[in-house]
Formats: C-alpha cells, sequence, structure tokens
C-alpha cells in the first residue's frame, strides 16, 4: 500500500467531484462531429497497417499501459486483461489499438470500417461508471481519466459497442486494493482530446487525408456543419447513416450505400467482437440511478479508508515495537 493520507483525501475528492459532474442523465451534443464515408475507404489496401490506424497509435503511444509484472489475479476471477504482449494486434480494439478497420464482405465486395468510439451525445459509459472515472468535454468526446479508473469495466458492459478496453497491472487499484477492485485501467479513443481542445483535427483523420485527398473517409468539423453536409449528401446519392440515431445519437456518423441493416447481419454472422446493430436505444435515463451510485461509492470510500486505516494502524505499532525496544 504506498498510498498516503493525502493522497487518499486527493483521491476522494477527486472521485467525488468527477461523480457529481460526470453523472449528468440529459444527452449534450459536443462542439464537434465525424464523419466516417464507407464508400471511400479502401481499408489503405496495399499498405502494411492502415494509415489511421498507425497515425493513432503514433500519437498516442505515450499513453499506451506500461503493466507492472507479474499481475496479480484479481477477485472474484482468477484471470486478468493483458494485451501488452500483444501490443502489434491491429485488427481489433485493445488498449495499445483504440481504432480498427473491420473487414467484411458482402456479395464480393469488400467493406471496410473503420471503428472506435462513437462519442455519444449521452454516453451510458459516462453516466454509469460508478467512479466518475469517465467525462464528457465540450468538445463531445468522452474521456477515461486513466488516474481514476479502477478497470470494472462498467464503461464497455454499457457501451452498445463495447469500445473501452481494459490492461490490468496499472492503475491505482494496484495502490489501493489490488485484490478486491476492479483489475486495471480502459482505455479507447478521447478523439484526441489535446488536439482538439486546441483546434487541431484528430491524428487518424490528417492522416487518411494525406493519403486521399479530398477523397477522405473523415470529415471532421462543427457538429451542425458536418452533419449537414453528410445529410444533403446521404439525401443526393441515396446514402445510409448510421450513428445519428443509434444509442440516443452520437457525435460519429458513418455513411454507407449498403443498409446497415445488412452490415449489421454480416458482421453478427461473424459473431465479431465489435457488432454493429442497427436498434439501439439509450436506457440511461430510465436506468439512472444516483442514490445506487451514490452507496456504491460511499461503500468504497469506506473499504479504501478502512484499508489505508489498517495499514496506518499497522505502521504506528511497529513504530511502537520499535521506540519499546
Ligand atoms: S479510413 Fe482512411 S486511413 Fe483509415 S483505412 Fe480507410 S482509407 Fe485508410
Ligand atoms: S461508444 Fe461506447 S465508449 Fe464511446 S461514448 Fe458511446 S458508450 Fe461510451
Ligand atoms: S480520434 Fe485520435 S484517439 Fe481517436 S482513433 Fe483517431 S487518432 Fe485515435
Amino acid at each position: 500500500m504506498k498510498i498516503s493520507r493525502r493522497g487518499f483525501l486527493a483521491f476522494s475528492s477527486t472521485l467525488l467531484g468527477s461523480f457529481l459532474l460526470g453523472n449528468q442523465a440529459e444527452a449534450i451534443e459536443g462542439k464537434y462531429a465525424t464523419i466516417i464515408d464507407l464508400t471511400k475507404c479502401d481499408g489503405c489496401k496495399g499498405e502494411i497497417m492502415p494509415r489511421c490506424v498507425k497515425a493513432c497509435r503514433e500519437y498516442n503511444r505515450d499513453r499506451f499501459p506500461e503493466p507492472k509484472k507479474p499481475i496479480p489475479p484479481y477477485w472474484p476471477r482468477k484471470s486478468y486483461e493483458d494485451w501488452s504482449d500483444k501490443r502489434d494486434k491491429i485488427d481489433t480494439l485493445t488498449p495499445y489499438n483504440w481504432i480498427f478497420v473491420q473487414k467484411i464482405n458482402i456479395d464480393g465486395q469488400e467493406v471496410n470500417i473503420p471503428r472506435r468510439c462513437m462519442h455519444c451525445d449521452n454516453p451510458p459509459c459516462v453516466r454509469e461508471c460508478p467512479f466518475g472515472a469517465l467525462t464528457k468535454g465540450p468538445e463531445g468526446n468522452s474521456v477515461i481519466n486513466d488516474k481514476l479508473c479502477f478497470g470494472g469495466a462498467k464503461c464497455r458492459d454499457v457501451c452498445p459497442w463495447h469500445i473501452p478496453q481494459r490492461q490490468a497491472g496499472v492503475g491505482i487499484y494496484l495502490d489501493i486494493l489490488p485484490k478486491y477492485a476492479g483489475g486495471g485501467v480502459m482505455y479507447k479513443c478521447d478523439l484526441c482530446k489535446d488536439r482538439i481542445k486546441k483546434g487541431e483535427e484528430p491524428a487518424c483523420v490528417i492522416a487518411c487525408r494525406e493519403r486521399l485527398g479530398d477523397k477522405a473517409v473523415f470529415m471532421f468539423g462543427r457538429r451542425k456543419e458536418v452533419f449537414d453536409m453528410a445529410y444533403s449528401r446521404a439525401k443526393a446519392e441515396g446514402l445510409y447513416i448510421y450513428g445519428n440515431t443509434q444509442n440516443g445519437g452520437t457525435s460519429t456518423s458513418y455513411l454507407s450505400k449498403i443498409p446497415f441493416e445488412t452490415i449489421e447481419k454480416v458482421i453478427n454472422g461473424k459473431k465479431d467482437r465489435f457488432q454493429m446493430p442497427v436498434k439501439i436505444e439509450n436506457k440511461i435515463e430510465s436506468t439512472f440511478n444516483p442514490i445506487g451510485k451514490i452507496v456504491l461509492v460511499s461503500g468504497f470510500l469506506s473499504m479504501i479508508g478502512a484499508s489505508i486505516g489498517a495499514v496506518l494502524s499497522k505502521k504506528s505499532s511497529k513504530k511502537e515495537r520499535e521506540d519499546e525496544k
């Protein structure tokens, strides 16, 4: 146990502050939005790694987890999620790969679908995290605070697309309750939070445009402008849209020539970890339960307090014994 009393107080107040701020039930549209145009994505054919994936990995490399090994198993499970030996994996989401290009085949036609967090308008991951480790920024992005995350994976459980991914052997649980709490830190796309705060585009957006110019797959910008453009294109070219209504609306919309019901069916047939269901209701407003969360957080803080108390009292008894010698 390395946490100090001061550290505990700072952690508790941050946790409670984030908890109170991060759990409003109403949908909030952010400043920015992204269009992902599937009619233009060829999965970066002929390249070792899709440029969007490469750019994301390079940009976020310093934030990837470095687990302490051996990783202890955590209660109640005997296993843990460790992706640190599979950092090169680029065909799925992992704590080291926050965007991937899902490939499916529909009637002989290859469809490439860049997949990452949708940045929902009313994100269940933000609302349901018991520790307030996630927030939705004014830019519209949902962001995990890796200093507060215990890796309990509630965000993944409530995400309709199961986006956040867990790495064990890192994070605050190791200092506080290694055997009983969470089990790591959750990782996912945060829409390049530091870049968009400065008014810059996300790294993946730039990388795709460097390759495809004005035929780039991503269109990123002010939400209203971007969505207006997407809807008028969809209307003019008979394209289908995904992400505008799913889960109560998101700040990411896909455009496709193929109906998303067909795409859903094909992905479903592949039993892929990352499905694309068309009918997704946002259940937050009906299930939001602040009292339950307060009870949970209070209980958890009491457990932490008790653990710290036990350690402090152990230290003081040790000192007393030394003084007596
Ligand atoms: S989105 Fe752009 S960079 Fe990514 S795979 Fe498709 S074409 Fe390549
Ligand atoms: S897609 Fe999932 S992880 Fe991303 S904001 Fe929505 S609920 Fe959260
Ligand atoms: S927006 Fe940033 S963090 Fe998200 S996938 Fe693109 S490069 Fe990665």
